[in-house]
């Protein structure tokens, strides 16, 4: 689909979209009040045209933003008006929107520094120093002019062409700001874009630029990563480009492969894209994905080759959860995670373990008490982990994860009768049989448990009753 021919009806749908949202009347009319140039811009636009809703609205003002912000906000009734004098932002909730207002203005960037000057611009360098041109795209809300497109950059055929690209020289974007990179990674990983020649170079010769922005705000930046729908493209990207390495350098010493004689290891890290792909189709939970991220993190330290066996990487899990504290604190990652990633680490490997041999309740068993209430996301990494391209392989493993939950339910269901109690309890023991309390009443409450255990009398009071009636005259003397 060329945009070209569609233009008109994207203007239009923009308008219609714009027109019906529940602040816009009265933003129109205060933009004729004072005078002043307004935009919707960004991601509420770009997402707007690639047919996804979307509640956070950013807002441009060629003038006083937190001005604006602040009339609106009384016109609208709005309590609290948050207003960042520093950076010329303010925002509000109004219904379940989110309103951001920023003043055009232009950052300048000092080498050193983290946070750069802000000082008021036009509207064209406002825009020119924005991230991509997909996010580039602003639309006036005045009402003389009230829904056309300014697209200065082509955004739109980005968008359509599905290339992140940024307004400016890549280098200059990414030097000024390091953190593009990991957004433009998170872009490229949502919507499935591929990165225009001169922003992959230009994200690979800065990519040691991150080394100056906070680890809160590059983790945020790869959580969100984590919580596209196919995190693998991100994940790759960032490996590809460098950005692994400046990042989360445990996971880029998963890549490459070594051979010995015929024995070619695969390639741990794609492996680990395939399978944090593979759990995303069935998980949205970002710690499950995590877990799957960091399953075989250790494989490169426990990496050995055994003469006539191959490639051999024992201990991996253990070695790999003991790892997390160390990436939990360097990556700011929230600690209230951190025992559920250890522990899916710790036992990725018990599940295939107990489907190969005949193995006992008290292994499964183990594996009950040992993965708690997490069982059912081990074996959901598990099964996200096979991957194999013979479908009679990943069938027969499939089955054997089946038959591992199978067991499961066996034992568990067992435990829940061990658990259970005599349906006839110890004070109508006593009345009946005329006994103290004393040893004498658990003797009989256990007689009638075992009874029910070995199937000899159904779980039922009745039966209990008659029982133990019947073993009266043996158990008590
Ligand atoms: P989403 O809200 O879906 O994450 P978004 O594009 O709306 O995407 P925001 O962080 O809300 O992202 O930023 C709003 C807009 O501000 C962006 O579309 C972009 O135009 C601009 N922007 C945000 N962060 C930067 C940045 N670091 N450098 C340059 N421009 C930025
Ligand atoms: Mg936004």
């Amino acid at each position: 689909m060329r945009p070209e021919n569609n233009i008109e009806s994207i203007r239009k749908k923009i308008e219609k979209n714009l027109r019906q949202l529940p602040f816009m009347e009265h933003a129109t009319k205060l933009a004729s009040i004072r005078g002043e140039r307004v935009y919707v811009v960004g991601g509420y636009i770009r997402d707007l045209i690639m047919g996804v809703g979307k509640k956070d609205i950013d807002i441009l003002v060629v003038g006083d933003g937190t001005g604006f912000a602040v009339e609106l906000g009384k016109l609208l009734g709005i309590q609290e008006v948050m207003v960042y004098g520093n950076f010329g932002t303010a925002n509000f909730k109004f219904d379940d929107f989110d309103l951001e207002f920023v003043a055009a203005r232009k950052e300048s960037y000092n080498k050193e520094s983290r946070n750069p000057e802000v000082v008021p611009s036009t509207f064209e360098d406002d825009i020119s120093r924005r991230d991509f041109t997909i996010n580039a795209i602003a639309v006036s809300i005045n009402e003389d002019t009230f829904g056309e497109i300014s697209d200065i950059y082509n955004g739109i055929d980005d968008i359509f062409a599905g290339i992140i690209r940024t307004p400016l020289e890549p280098d200059l974007t990414f030097d000024d700001d390091p953190l593009r990179i990991m957004r433009a990674l998170r872009f490229a990983s949502r919507f499935n874009f591929s990165f225009d020649p001169g922003v992959f170079e230009g994200i690979k010769r800065n990519a040691h630029r991150l080394e100056i922005v906070s680890q809160e705000r590059i983790t945020e930046e790869f959580m969100k990563i984590m919580a596209t729908t196919q995190p693998g493209i991100g994940l790759r990207l960032m490996y590809e480009t460098g950005v692994m390495g400046v990042v989360f350098p445990e996971m880029e010493k998963l890549g490459g492969v070594e051979q010995v004689d015929e024995y070619r290891h695969k390639d741990v890290f794609y492996h680990t894209c395939e399978v944090v792909d593979n759990i995303s189709r069935v998980t949205e939970d970002v710690w499950l994905r995590f877990a799957a991220l960091v399953h075989d993190i250790a494989k490169p330290q426990t990496k050995k080759f055994v003469e006539g066996t191959g490639w051999t990487y024992h201990g991996h899990e253990e070695f790999g959860a003991r790892m997390m504290k160390f990436i939990f604190k360097r990556m700011k990652l929230p600690f209230a995670k951190i025992n559920y990633v250890k522990k899916l680490v710790r036992l990725h490997l018990r599940p295939v373990a107990i489907s190969k041999e005949e193995v006992t309740d008290s292994a499964v068993r183990r594996l009950i008490v040992d993965a708690g209430d997490d069982l059912e996301d081990l074996i959901t990494l598990c099964r996200a982990d096979i991957t194999s391209k013979n479908e009679n392989k990943v069938r027969n493993i499939l089955k054997n994860y089946e038959r591992v939950m199978q067991r499961v339910l066996e034992v568990r269901e067992k435990d829940a009768l061990r658990a259970f109690q005599s349906p006839v309890r110890g004070e109508e023991i006593m009345s009946v049989l005329d006994l103290k309390p004393g040893p004498q009443v658990g003797v009989v409450k256990t007689a009638i448990e075992e009874a029910i255990l070995e199937g000899i009398i159904p779980n039922e009071y009745e039966a209990a009753f008659k029982y133990m009636l019947e073993v009266a005259g043996k158990l008590v003397k």
